[in-house]
């Protein structure tokens, strides 16, 4: 088992590994900033200083303040002279003679420089933000400061401030660093994190960010299909021999089309001009062009990129005129991943991949189950030299359940940055504020961003013990235990999860409660660390809601010991006060949480009667999912529940007969094995008027094989209209990964709806 912390004490990390390279080729005078609460240090600002420079030179101060008690005073170079202690902040003239070989003007993107020379401090950079950044880092590596939240700090006290001999140089590998976290979007939070992508919206003062025009998916935005369609169907996807703009992408051989799309792209250029990308990227579907044009060049370059990759490249010659310095940026996603086999980017074209089907248990840069992404970002880093990638750090499907993915995160932004990755965007819970660990996350990967080469193990450790106190080792332990389950379990780790019942176990889930009795009673005394503390233990609370009754189920047949809440009902409550306390918005994405609420509560509602044929058997021999703990995919759209009084608990799945999604799914766990093999019953009826054709269709799927283990088709003329009748899907050995689904058949005014009542299990053998 690979241990994501290091087991040694160990404080002022970040300080150990500037110490490591101090002294290298600087000066080796000692500075004492600040002794015994006074100081005859000023900061010296150049004579006519940047925005920035002047929010750096603040910052200085403000913090230098609250750690000695001594506010040291801003002066301009001019109202100093040359024997002035000073702690230098930005390009003053005077570094010409102080520091004569330091060149600011070639450091790279973002770059800083913190330098001791003789009695005077240097913190300076790269002209857009450097100042800034050397002071936050001067702050955070060498005085100690920690900025936790944008709300919750940590700040050292001292009335001595002793500086050994610094010379560092730092030039991020990534210029352009983005956390979507709802946190990080505090603009001040962000500057001092050194985020400046293009959601963090940072003020001049504290050195801006990097905005495009158009984020992503821009090609309706640029050619609207309300406006274009009808005069020109040829500018959009050509799919199944007809014209279509309905989930369908643009026809990139239309010269016509680049032409009117590169003029509105122009136009909205114009209209901001602080725009550093262009984004020209596809809709967020597939639905590709497959006219004659488009299919030849595509099979030319052995990929759907190639034909995209030409036509961005075209658009950028043209956008180059007018704007020299703006990047032109397009995905490659989905379908556009593979490299093509003949087009190169252009100089001012940016590719950006994405790492929507990746697992994250695994790291890209070696895991099995990441082969096809590696194989990808390879061939693109091959031919450009600059690439941004798209990462997703978060579980969209449920942004509070545990996601173990904290052991990936930093070989990925290593493996990132050593293919040509000059961009990164890590879109975590930016729509939810409980999350798991979501405030380590925001600090972790932006510090990693800033520097890749860091130890995440020891970041991960220090934010801990600084953030969570004496309760650090017992949630440190959690979080081994429930990463370990999922390496444990080979899941592969989608950044959409409905639930966790694929990888994380009843005896883990038992575990994980204790390691967090622990942290409570070690912060008992500490009302803030506790509130903490509470706060991170909700996906975990989340979990035992999820799949209480499955969890039972384990504990009755394994003979186990159940950790989870006694009272599901008040437990149900407790969750759902503590989590709009803490503000927490979206369970997942575009779920508002207080639509969630009802469905929540609806799971402990009292069970109906027993199947027929289960009423002489006892309770270690069969189990029942009603309706409410059915898992439903789209609610609202494809499935929802309906008070129904010919259902056992008065209450059914129904689905919409006009698709034929496999929508309500029961996800089986590794205990059912105990039991195997099971016999398992659908309870189902459909409502409609035809006299034959299908009804629905049922089955069961292995997701770890990839193979359908059952497939029922109910056919009209073997079902009653209206009448809820037992399917047999037949007996089976049953595990985690597996999961039982039923679908409509997609017969629009033929069938109507169909209607689950419940699904159960029989054992075939004795418990
Ligand atoms: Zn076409």
């Amino acid at each position: 088992m690979k241990s994501m912390y290091a087991t040694r004490a160990c404080s002022g990390v970040l300080l150990m590994l500037w110490i490591a390279v101090a002294g290298a080729a600087g000066d080796d005078t000692t500075l004492v900033l600040v002794d015994q609460g006074k100081s005859d240090y000023v900061i010296c600002l150049p004579t006519e200083p940047t925005p920035v420079q002047r929010t750096a030179a603040a910052e200085l101060q403000e913090h230098l303040a609250m750690v000695t008690g001594v506010t040291l005073p801003i002066r301009s170079e001019n109202d100093i002279d040359d024997q002035q202690k000073s702690i230098i902040v930005g390009d003053a003239a005077r570094l010409k003679q102080i520091a004569p070989d330091l060149n600011l003007q070639q450091l790279g993107y973002d770059g800083i420089v913190i330098r001791t020379c003789g009695p005077h401090l240097v913190l300076a950079g790269h002209a857009t933000r450097g100042a800034l950044y050397a002071v936050y880092t001067f702050l955070e590596d060498v005085v100690g400061c920690r900025w936790w939240t944008s709300t919750e700090s940590y700040i050292p006290k001292r009335t001595t401030l002793r500086i050994e001999p610094l010379d560092q140089v730092h030039e991020p590998r990534l210029q352009s660093r983005a956390a979507f976290y709802r946190d990080a979007f505090d603009p001040v939070f962000a500057a001092r994190r050194k985020l400046n992508g293009h959601h963090h919206r940072i003020s001049a003062e504290y050195g801006g960010h990097r905005p495009f025009c158009g984020f992503v998916h821009t090609f309706y935005p640029l050619l609207p299909p309300e406006k274009y369609f009808d005069r020109h169907p040829e500018w959009y996807s050509e799919i199944d021999g007809r014209r279509t703009h309905h989930h369908a992408q643009l026809c990139l051989t239309n010269d016509a089309m680049r032409r009117e799309l590169t003029a509105n792209a122009l136009a909205r250029l114009r209209n901001q001009p602080d725009a550093q990308f262009l984004s020209i990227s596809q809709n967020d579907w597939y639905g590709r062009c497959e006219c004659e044009n488009c299919l030849r060049v595509e099979q030319s370059e052995d990929s759907p990129a190639g034909p995209l990759l030409r036509f961005v490249n075209a658009v950028a010659e043209d956008v180059e005129k007018e704007f020299p310095d703006v990047l032109v940026e397009t995905l490659a996603y989905q379908y556009t991943r593979q490299p093509p086999k003949l087009a190169r980017p252009r100089d001012n074209v940016v590719i950006r991949l994405c790492s929507i089907e990746c697992s994250f248990v695994q790291p890209l840069a070696d895991g099995a189950q990441n082969e096809a992404f590696r194989n990808d970002i390879l061939g693109w880093s091959k031919i450009a030299d600059r690439l941004f990638v798209w990462d997703y750090v978060t579980n969209f499907s449920s942004y509070i359940l545990p996601h173990p993915n904290l052991r990936v995160l930093g070989p990925n932004i290593r493996f990132f940055v050593d293919h040509h990755v000059i961009g990164l965007f890590e879109q975590g819970d930016a729509h939810s504020s409980v999350g798991d660990f979501v405030r380590l996350r925001a600090w972790l990967i932006s510090q990693l961003m800033w520097n890749p080469d860091l130890d995440e193990r020891l970041l991960i450790r220090e934010f801990m013990q600084g953030y969570y106190g004496p309760a650090a080792p017992h949630l440190i332990e959690y979080l081994e235990i429930i990463h370990d389950a999922a390496e444990r379990s080979g899941v592969y780790l989608r950044c959409f999860m409905e639930d966790t019942s694929a990888w994380l176990s009843l005896e883990d889930l038992n575990a994980a409660m204790a390691c967090f009795d622990r942290a409570a009673a070690a912060v008992a005394d500490n009302p803030e660390f506790a509130k903490r503390v509470r706060r991170e233990r909700l996906p975990l609370d989340h979990v035992w809601l999820n799949r209480y009754h499955a969890l039972q189920r384990t504990a009755r047949i394994r003979r186990l010991p159940f950790a989870g809440p006694e009272d599901p009902m008040a437990a149900c409550e407790e969750f759902i006060r503590l989590a709009n306390e803490f503000d927490v918005r979206q369970h997942r994405e575009h779920g508002r949480f207080q639509d969630y609420e009802a469905n929540l509560r609806s799971r402990f509602r009292p069970p109906g009667p027993p199947p027929e044929r289960c009423r002489d058997l006892n309770a270690d021999q069969w189990f029942d999912v009603p309706a409410h703990q059915i898992h439903l995919a789209r609610p609202g759209e494809w499935t929802c529940v309906v008070q129904d009084p010919l259902a056992a608990d008065g209450h059914a799945v129904r689905m919409p007969g006009d698709h034929r999604q496999w929508a309500a799914q029961v996800r089986f766990s590794d205990d059912l094995r105990v039991g195997n093999p099971w016999r398992c019953y659908v309870v189902a009826r459909y409502e409609g008027s035809v006299d034959d054709g299908v009804a629905m269709t049922m089955g069961i799927y292995d997701s770890r094989d990839g193979r359908s283990v059952a497939h029922h088709q109910v056919d009209v003329d073997s079902a009653i209209a209206g009448q809820y009748q037992v399917f047999d899907l037949g007996t089976h050995d049953l595990r985690g990964q597996m999961y039982l689904w039923v679908a409509p058949p997609e017969r629009p005014g033929r069938i109507d709806s169909v209607l689950i009542d419940r699904i159960f299990f029989v054992r075939q053998t004795e418990p």
